[in-house]
């Protein structure tokens, strides 16, 4: 039953079924509203209609249910509303804080701008060519934000603190794609907001997400919900387990079995539990005592 404020989610990408990897950041988030008395949302981020499996949904609503996670409230698809995220946009662009960009991937990947520090996937800051207004014969592909100077400083509840001069790092970033579709950064943030998100729980892969939208949710007046970032699981070469590169499903013949491998990624001991029931009523107490990284084994 609810009994505080707290709003946490899930929003995993129809991608594929879930794998020891969203396992670890859907346990982290579960355990965290229960074990406040919260409630725990989900949210289906199948904007990305490319990468979108058949069946996926049904295949990961039916892992949560497996593992004895039930969520709260309807199902939000990011797919049935379109139209918040084109009524924030306005909002942007009513404010001018966002504009046509006509460059391609190559383009900016080839930019001869180096001065900026490599972001972690390897890519280049935007080096904000078209900032100034499309050059000529350039149609609009993309559409871009404007982002201020400045250092966006956060606390993360798992990591401490962190902070990321977005302007310098990541640059003006796109929040609707050449192909029409929008941004995982701008649906992330109105959505987070409309279901009233107080706590977001996920993984390490975001945490340089985070400034960013954080950036976004001042320019909109949103307020900043807590976050943490639980660490990814990786697998024997070192990879990110991940939907796309094919990451094995969860072994739901075994679900007691699943919750306890997430635990023992998330840096915990395994619970003395034979049921599902006692797995998470005693994970919950354990959580309770305000997980950080200094207190957790192996870190
Ligand atoms: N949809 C994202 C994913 O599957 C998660 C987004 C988020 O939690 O902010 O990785």
């Amino acid at each position: 039953s609810v009994s505080s404020s707290y709003c946490g989610r899930f929003a995993p990408s129809p991608s594929g079924p879930l794998h020891a990897g969203s396992a670890v950041a859907a346990v982290a988030s579960f355990v965290d509203a229960r074990a406040k008395g919260g409630k725990w949302l989900l949210r289906i981020e199948d904007l990305d209609t490319p990468r979108n499996a058949p069946g996926a949904v049904e295949t990961i609503l039916g892992q949560l249910q497996a593992l004895g996670m039930d969520w709260d409230d309807d199902i939000v698809f990011q797919s049935r509303r379109i139209h918040a995220y084109q009524s924030a946009f306005d909002t942007l662009l009513s404010l001018n804080r966002v504009y046509p960009c006509g460059c391609t991937r190559r383009e900016i990947a080839d930019s001869a701008v180096q001065e900026a520090s490599m972001r972690p996937n390897g890519e280049r800051p935007y080096p904000g060519t078209c900032r100034l207004g499309l050059p000529a014969g350039r149609q609009a592909l993309s559409w871009r934000v404007r982002v201020p100077e400045g250092l966006y400083r956060f606390e993360d509840r798992w990591q401490g603190w962190k902070e990321q001069e977005v302007a310098r790092a990541v640059g003006d970033f796109v929040i609707k794609r050449a192909d029409g579709i929008w941004a995982y950064q701008l649906a992330v943030v109105v959505d987070d907001a409309a279901q009233q998100i107080t706590d977001i729980v996920r993984g390490e892969d975001l945490l340089t997400s985070t400034a960013r939208q954080n950036m976004l949710r001042e320019l909109f007046g949103y307020p900043q919900p807590n976050v943490l970032h639980v660490p990814l699981v990786m697998d024997q070469q070192g990879q990110k387990l991940s939907k796309q590169n094919g990451a094995t499903a969860l072994d739901l013949s075994r679900p007691l079995e699943v919750l306890q491998q997430a635990w023992v990624d998330l840096g915990f001991e395994r619970v003395a539990a034979n049921k599902i029931e006692t797995f998470w009523s005693t994970a919950m107490s354990v959580w309770a005592q305000e997980p950080s990284r200094a207190n957790l084994h192996g870190n």
